[in-house]
């Protein structure tokens, strides 16, 4: 675990305003500043890691919560019908910026693959 808050720790905080679409005892979601799609959203874990690496280090049950706040974030936005990419950009070369582990859900669009 990094030792310095990151902005996602100061919008779990409150003390940066974030744009809230989902919340619950496990996580926290809400719009990216930044959309890349008509629907874009973050979800972080309300228990900070920075990246995958740490989850060996977690318990077991950290990742399937993440997952399944994902699940319930995408069906609260009405994005199961079309679709929507769910994608964790990890690490330098996965052009991470915030070293908080997190994930995005894009949709309202078609998406392209691969990924640049
Ligand atoms: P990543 O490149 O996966 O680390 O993504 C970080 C994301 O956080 C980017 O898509 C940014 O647009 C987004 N972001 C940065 N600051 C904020 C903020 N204050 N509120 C919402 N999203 C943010």
């Amino acid at each position: 675990m990094a030792e310095e808050a990151t902005i996602f720790d100061k919008i779990l905080t409150g003390e940066i305003p974030a744009d809230k679409v989902y919340e619950d005892d496990d996580v926290l979601a809400f719009r990216d500043i930044n959309p890349q799609a008509p629907v874009h959203v973050l979800v972080i874990p309300k228990r900070r890691a920075e990246r995958f690496a740490e989850l060996k280090h977690s318990d077991t049950g950290f990742a399937g919560r993440l997952f399944q706040g994902v699940s319930r974030v995408a069906t609260e936005l009405g994005l199961d019908d079309d679709g929507y990419r769910v994608v964790v950009n990890n690490g330098r070369n996965g052009q991470q910026t915030v070293e908080y582990l997190h994930v995005h859900i894009l949709g309202g669009r078609g998406m392209t693959w691969p990924p640049g």
